[in-house]
């Protein structure tokens, strides 16, 4: 196993055995591709959402959240293109059964080469894939697979089928009746909830182009997978939001929204090195830029959020499958003509990123296992989560260093304090070392502890999770530290 690879399988242990994710029905050996979210992996996932929401809708006037239903009127996915396009090209392999997505098992074939050294050979690779999945040449991409010797990692063998197309959509019925007009879809993303109620939002918020629609939500996908954790899921959490724009204007709003959300991305605190643009070779017909915002994972850069500049493709859609007008009237005045706008059907740009892959990223970013020489000479370590303050589980944790001589009473006024500013942890039992390197896994920001000098002179030590640096502040000082660290 490579290092990275470790480096993953280190991070998935930690998750479960801390309380962040467990596998779904567990007990039943876990459903392929399904996952819970523990006490310390919810509050991480809540906290990333609701950072998301902010910057979004109380950050931006123009914009403003929905949270449609996941089930939708079928004709929406026959509008949308899903029920006729959304399909992975597939291969089969006849002797392991084994179904594989075809661009993952070529780009899993060009990592062994460049971890190889034959980085040129795994480039070519890739260029050629990118062509042929461009031009839906599917002859020619198992041609492909066979001219470099791709092999199933089960079987060891090439005994490939033809390349087919698969709905990565799931279905079920509405109701008790079971004919085929009753065959609904669980959404394979958000953003046709926001499109459907586009006019329902733009009259009731009276917002005016441009500006755009929030919403986040499960999504479910029929996914092949390998071994990913939660990068990809079969049902999933997006954060979606389609911002709607005079036609002609969409190319500066593309450039303003892939700028934006990088800059998100980065105030993180994450470094910029572990981020790259990804832009589309192969576009939807219908699109005129795309890109993904790529992270680089212990697996490689994979994409954690799309850009996509999706003209006014999907309104047109809806507006021609329902026969209701899609059309905004916009009375600016064109400096060009001296007269208004007028009637149009808005362009759209998307920004979506899933909620999961985010939470991975975070993960993984801020995983470390640390090591250092003590005064004696002995060997320490810890393993530490460093996400951003804003983000972690527990803001806060407050440690009694004894339970009695009236600490823990004092520690407790401290928590009806803070605890209805931001998450607190309370805890009194075990060594104040033990305690410490609990939260510190956990990747809890700060740290404070009670002691009988606390009862003289009312200051408490507070320790910094990243140095482990600790000082002696007033008690009073707390709240406002810990509230100045998360804003
Ligand atoms: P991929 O190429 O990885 O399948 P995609 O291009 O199909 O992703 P989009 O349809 O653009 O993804 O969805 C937007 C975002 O939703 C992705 O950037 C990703 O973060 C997230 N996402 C998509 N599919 C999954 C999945 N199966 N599990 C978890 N997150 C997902």
């Amino acid at each position: 196993m490579s290092i990275q690879e470790n480096k993953f399988q280190a991070i998935i242990s930690h998750a479960k055995e801390y309380g962040f994710v467990f596998q779904s029905s567990e007990i039943y050996d876990g459903l392929s591709a399904v996952y819970d979210y523990g006490p310390y992996g919810s509050e991480l996932k809540k906290n990333i959402r609701d950072h998301w929401w902010k910057s979004m809708t109380q950050l931006h006037e123009n914009i403003v959240g929905v949270d449609a239903a996941i089930f939708m009127h079928p004709t929406t996915w026959k509008a949308s293109g899903h029920v006729d396009n959304f399909s992975d090209p597939m291969i089969d392999n006849k002797d392991s059964k084994k179904r594989y997505r075809v661009d993952h098992l070529i780009e899993a074939h060009a990592d062994k080469l460049i971890e190889g050294g034959k980085a040129d050979e795994a480039k070519a690779l890739l260029d050629a894939m990118e062509q042929l999945l461009g031009k839906d040449d599917y002859a020619g991409l198992k041609q492909l697979i066979e001219d470099n010797n791709v092999v199933c990692t089960i079987s060891g063998t090439k005994n490939w089928t033809d390349i087919r197309q698969f709905n990565l959509m799931f279905d079920t019925k509405l109701g008790s009746v079971t004919d085929e007009a009753d065959t609904i879809y669980l959404r394979p993303e958000t953003a046709q909830g926001i499109f459907v109620n586009f006019l329902n939002v733009q009259k009731t918020a009276r917002m005016k182009v441009p500006f755009g629609i929030a919403q986040t939500g499960k999504a479910f996908r029929n996914e092949i997978v390998a071994r990913q954790f939660i990068f990809r899921m079969r049902e999933f959490e997006q954060m979606e939001m389609q911002f709607f724009v005079r036609p002609g204007t969409e190319g500066e709003w593309y450039k303003y929204w892939k700028e934006a959300r990088l800059k998100w991305h980065l105030e993180l605190g994450i470094p910029q090195d572990k981020y790259r643009f990804h832009d589309h070779v192969k576009l939807a017909f219908y699109a005129k830029e795309a890109c993904d915002i790529e992270f680089d994972f212990p697996m490689g850069f994979k994409e954690v959020e799309g850009i996509h500049s999706r003209t006014d493709h999907d309104l047109s859609q809806h507006q021609k499958f329902s026969k209701k007008k899609m059309n905004y009237f916009d009375n600016d005045v064109d400096e060009a003509t001296g007269k208004p706008y007028g009637n149009y059907i808005p362009y759209v740009i998307e920004t979506s990123i899933g909620l999961d892959r985010m939470f991975l990223l975070i993960m993984c970013s801020a995983y470390e296992e640390e090591k250092w020489a003590k005064e004696d000479g002995s060997e320490d370590s810890r393993v530490v989560l460093h996400i951003p303050a804003k983000l972690a589980p527990n803001k806060l944790a407050i440690l009694p260093l004894l339970k009695k001589d009236g600490l823990p009473e004092i520690a407790r006024e401290l928590m009806n304090e803070c605890k209805s500013q931001f998450k607190c942890f309370y805890e009194e039992k075990d060594a104040i070392g033990r305690r410490y390197r609990r939260q510190d896994a956990i990747g809890t920001p700060f740290c404070v502890t009670i002691d009988h000098q606390t009862k003289e002179d009312q200051t408490v030590t507070i320790r910094y999770r990243d140095s482990m640096a600790q000082e002696r502040i007033h008690i009073s000082k707390v709240k406002e530290l810990v509230l100045n660290a998360i804003a």
